[in-house]
């Protein structure tokens, strides 16, 4: 007879097939920056939640509503209580990303925002990716296995459909903490084998997969790293018309998504 702990594992298995079969109902954006999120707020014709989710007083914001068949969320970090810009970055996101996950048992997370791209690696301004895979560059831990741990590379929720469907360009996502490069970072991204880069997706999914809820990535690039301009100014110039286009392809998934189950995407 099989012990106890297979028969737990085959049950839960079961249950996870079943899921994925049960259409897609809530979705939880988590998106780093207001400039980014408010576009999507207003085109799903959100409203912000006065009596938040989240502890009173925390910065982060939740705006939500109907849109077809989906319960909505956009998730954004809000300003820092102490700077007054906005929350990007891992530490941010992984915790909106856990907190999110905790108070509204979405059955799918979608991190949203704007990327730097390589054009060594076929990424133009404006290209909306949805990553295949994601890691960190910037967690150098030189010591066997804690160096893995460290890059912490995971495969995303596979989405052959929708890939197919919208035409987007696929490519793996490296994240780390700051928006310029290092040599160092350079390397590890390289390593990577990253076409894209951000300062929260690794963390995003970080955070879903201690709840085992499916995560995408969708990310348009704003500036080239490898390329003439110097990021910072590449990053601003292109940023409003680059948030348009992720609010269309966004709105393009979100349609997609409708009356579908997770297997189907
Ligand atoms: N100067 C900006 C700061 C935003 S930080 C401002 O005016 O607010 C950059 C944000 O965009 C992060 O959320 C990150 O995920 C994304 N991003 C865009 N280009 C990036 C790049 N080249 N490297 C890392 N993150 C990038």
């Amino acid at each position: 007879m099989a012990p106890p702990e297979d028969d737990t594992k085959v049950t839960e298995e079961a249950m996870a097939a079943e899921e994925e079969k049960k259409p897609i109902s809530t979705i939880v954006f988590v998106i780093a920056m207001q400039s980014e999120a408010l576009p999507l707020v207003n085109r799903f014709q959100l409203t912000e939640d006065p009596d938040s989710v989240f502890p009173k007083g925390f910065p982060w914001v939740r705006y939500h509503g109907i849109y077809k068949d989906l319960h909505i969320n956009i998730i954004w970090p809000g300003k820092d209580p102490v700077w007054g810009v906005d929350s990007v970055g891992t530490v941010s996101a992984s915790l909106v990303t856990y907190a999110s996950i905790q108070a509204l048992k979405p059955d799918l997370i979608v991190n949203a925002g704007t990327c730097g791209g390589f054009k060594a690696k076929g990424a133009c301004i404006g290209d909306v990716f949805l990553a295949s895979e994601v890691a960190f560059h910037d967690r150098r831990i030189p010591i066997p296995v804690f160096d893995q741990y460290g890059i912490g590379a995971r495969q995303t929720f596979s989405t052959p459909n929708l890939l197919q469907k919208l035409i987007l360009k696929t490519g793996k996502l490296s994240t780390g903490d700051s928006l310029d490069m290092s040599p160092q970072d350079e390397a590890s991204i390289i390593a990577n084998d990253a076409t894209v880069k951000d300062m929260e997706g690794a963390a995003v999914a970080y955070a879903a997969d201690l709840f085992t809820v499916p995560a995408i990535f969708v990310k348009a690039v704003t500036d080239l790293v490898d390329g003439d301009k110097p990021t910072t100014e590449e990053f601003l110039e292109n940023l409003a018309a680059v948030t348009a286009t992720l609010d269309q392809s966004v709105m393009n998934i979100i349609d997609f998504i409708s009356g579908k189950c997770l297997s189907e995407l």
